[in-house]
């Protein structure tokens, strides 16, 4: 069991909520495999910093190297499993009659674990898009990296939000939309440093949310969350999940 447990008032808390939501980031993926781009990068890329390859600005100024560092990427969500983490929040949806996933993560496991409806806010790695007429592109058979698209030869890139770019309106609305009107939001595997993803947690609270925030570090959530549960992901919200259903 992780240190401290689940407090028993918190158990209470979501028996009894009417409407959860919850926001996960790279952190309940780390379990199954996925590096967090905190987390040093190994093999070939380790001299990498993700947070220079993951921008517009790389993409422009070296194509090829940012499209492999993403087929490199794609092949550890590829051969990645989803973790007990992933199963429970499925478990906590299928319990609650109103839940919204909200994740900032691009591997797709939620998914393949089996929630349906996630809000995606930053994207999908495993889809492509024209990087000039910004629709979804299944690249074709080619050597090329990146691979040009069949429509006007512009280069493909990932179909994910680079930092400095602006989140899909639609998944930003329905995710704020889910904040405001819960009575519980959890905030899982999460620095709660990249924006607006953050702000999430604080739309929340302004809105008299029980803030729940699952991580084995400290973050800036952390002072103004009711529970700050401290242990990886994959162990608390199973544990979680027993305390409140058995
Ligand atoms: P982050 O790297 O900024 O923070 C990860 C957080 O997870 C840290 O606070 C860390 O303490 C915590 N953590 C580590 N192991 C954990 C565990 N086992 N259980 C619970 N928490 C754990 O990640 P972020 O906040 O998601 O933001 C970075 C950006 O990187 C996002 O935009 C995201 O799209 C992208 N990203 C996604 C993936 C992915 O899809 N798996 C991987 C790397 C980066």
């Amino acid at each position: 069991m992780f240190e401290g447990g689940i407090p028993p008032s918190l158990a209470r808390t979501l028996r009894n909520a009417r409407s959860v939501g919850a926001l996960t980031g790279s952190g309940i993926s780390a379990e199954s495999g996925v590096p967090t781009f905190r987390e040093a990068q190994t093999g070939l890329w380790e001299s990498y910093d993700p947070i220079d390859l993951a921008t517009p600005e790389a993409f422009e100024r070296d194509p090829r190297l940012v499209w492999e560092w993403y087929e490199w990427r794609r092949g550890l969500v590829a051969r990645a499993e989803p973790n007990s983490g992933h199963r429970a929040l499925v478990e906590l949806e299928v319990r609650l009659s109103d839940f919204t996933l909200v994740t900032q993560n691009v591997d797709g496991l939620h998914e393949r674990a089996g929630s349906v409806g996630v809000i995606e806010l930053h994207g999908n790695i495993t889809r492509s898009k024209c990087s000039e007429e910004d629709r979804i592109v299944a690249p074709g058979a080619t050597e090329l990296a990146p691979p040009s698209c069949p429509n006007c030869g512009a280069p493909l890139r990932p179909d994910v939000v680079w930092f400095g770019e602006t989140l899909p309106a639609e998944a930003l609305k329905a995710a704020t939309l889910a904040a405001s009107s819960c009575d519980v939001f959890f905030s899982i595997g999460t620095s709660s440093l990249v924006q607006p993803a953050a702000s999430l947690a604080s739309d929340a609270l302004r809105c008299g949310a029980v803030i729940v925030e699952i991580n084995p570090s400290e973050t800036p959530l952390s002072r103004g969350a009711d529970y700050a549960l401290r242990g990886p992901a994959g162990e608390v919200i199973p544990e979680l999940v027993k305390s409140v259903y058995g």
